[in-house]
């Protein structure tokens, strides 16, 4: 049986990584990077004194690819979250809060009840957004929703931009359909919100690194493959920390960003517009409830998470505020935050800002018709990534679903292992 090299230990390479390891094939992975997570990590930070995570991940209980990758590598247990969905708001410019609670069912019926809708919203507001169901691939959100309003301001826009990490208007209608439908759509049990209890690297990645591990994979770590050689349509040889030459039937799964996917092969298609997300993370030194999470509207922050004594605030589409210097972000987020736990002290104490430049692809339409499909010209080479084509945004649950379908992908093509 050939062996399969993952190249990129982000979720995407460790999720294939973990399902052939499972099969019983031998794995090796390569990470460039001292460490692997890749835009999903916990590091210790010494201005903080704290482990804490590069941004805040979200999580929903209808991400089932996320259900599965934590049930096998024995992680379920590392999340925590309300045990009803409800998500808490607050519109700065007014100061209204809210919680937003999703129906038992897939039907919505709590808009017809005022005191259940978003503040300034009616009933009418709603019913609109079943042109969402019926967007097409060019459709933005722009398209299919009004883009003014209560409805708009305090609901879709918060929602979409974190999904979505792109101008919601601007943003791809079906993309945005897709999640809703595996999650709000299918009742309240779907969209409870999971977060990771410790950190990211806890829940998702040193899990996974020891399940390969355990299963007699190898992890490379600090062994950036800087080239392919290819012959008579399939890869041949790796450059890594050494010359790597394939036999016949190994395998290579290619979980890189379309950046580096294109560096190693040229020809690939992919999106090439990005968009930052910034995390600002903040010590505070009054006692807050522990795990707690907000969305912020009105404001320049968006989601604001709770673990222990430090604070940290989310911004997606972030490409402006990201061009500001450190100091002047942390003055912004933290007058934010102050306002949200009314927080007397004008200064903040330490933080911590990490700008993500190219956290995401723009999720526009024109960026998801650049997705490249699992399968390539190379008949042993198989691609994944957030940014490769499977119908869903970005995201972890995006990620985890690309790994587990190239890995199942070369496992059809290795002889004498089990079938998923
Ligand atoms: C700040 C931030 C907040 C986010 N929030 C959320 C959220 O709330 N919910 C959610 O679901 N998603 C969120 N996401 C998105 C999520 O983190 C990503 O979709 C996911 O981590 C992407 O995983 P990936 O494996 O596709 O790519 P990556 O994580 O980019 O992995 C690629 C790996 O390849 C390695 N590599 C690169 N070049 C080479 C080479 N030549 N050789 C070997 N290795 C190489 C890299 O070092 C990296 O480890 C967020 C992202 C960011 C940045």
């Amino acid at each position: 049986m050939g062996r399969v090299h993952v190249i990129g230990a982000g979720l995407a390479g460790l999720a294939a990584a973990v399902r052939l390891a499972g099969h019983g094939v031998a794995v090796v992975l390569h990470e460039a990077a001292g460490h692997a997570g890749g835009r999903c990590r916990s590091f210790h930070d010494h201005q903080l004194d704290r482990r804490i995570d590069n941004g805040n991940h979200l999580m929903l209980s209808g991400n089932s690819a996320v259900q599965t990758y934590q049930e096998t590598i024995g992680a379920v247990d590392t999340m925590s979250g309300p045990e009803r969905a409800e998500f808490p708001f607050i519109d700065l410019a007014d100061g209204t809060r809210w919680t937003v609670r999703p129906d038992r069912g897939a039907i919505p019926w709590s808009v017809f009840r005022s005191h259940r809708r978003v503040p300034g919203t009616h009933a009418s507001d709603y019913l609109k957004a079943w042109k969402l169901v019926r967007a097409g691939k060019t459709d933005t959100l722009g398209d299919c929703l009004a883009t003014e309003g209560a409805l708009w301001r305090r609901f879709w826009h918060p929602i979409a931009v974190s999904i979505l990490n792109t101008d919601p208007a601007k943003a791809s209608a079906q993309l945005l359909w897709a999640v809703i439908a595996e999650t709000f759509g299918k009742g309240e049990a779907a969209c409870r919100p999971l977060i990771a209890k410790q950190g990211l690297s806890e829940s998702l990645i040193d899990p996974a690194v020891r399940y390969v591990q355990n299963h007699d994979g190898e992890v490379r770590l600090n062994d950036r493959v800087r080239g392919l050689s290819m012959e008579t349509g399939k890869v041949v040889g790796l450059t890594a920390s050494e010359e790597i030459r394939l036999k016949s039937d190994d395998k290579v799964v290619m979980a890189l960003p379309p950046t580096g996917a294109r560096g190693l092969l040229p020809d690939i298609d992919g999106p090439d517009a990005f968009q930052a997300i910034v995390n600002g993370h903040f010590m505070v030194e009054q006692a807050l409830d522990d795990h707690t999470f907000m969305g912020v509207v009105g404001g320049t922050a968006e989601w604001i998470f709770v673990r222990g004594d430090v604070v940290s605030v989310t911004v997606s589409a972030a490409d402006r505020l990201a061009e500001k210097p450190e100091a002047e972000i942390a003055q912004i987020l933290w007058a934010d935050i102050r306002r949200v736990f009314d927080i007397k002290s004008e200064q903040p104490g330490p933080y911590r800002i990490i700008k993500e430049k190219r956290a995401t692809f723009a999720q526009t339409p024109a960026q998801v018709a650049r997705r490249p499909e699992c399968e390539t010209v190379l008949k042993n080479l198989f691609l994944a990534g957030d940014w490769t084509d499977t119908d869903l945004p970005a995201t972890i649950e995006g990620a985890l679903r690309s790994g587990f379908h190239a890995a199942d992908k070369a496992l059809e093509t290795i002889k004498n292992v089990e079938r998923p």
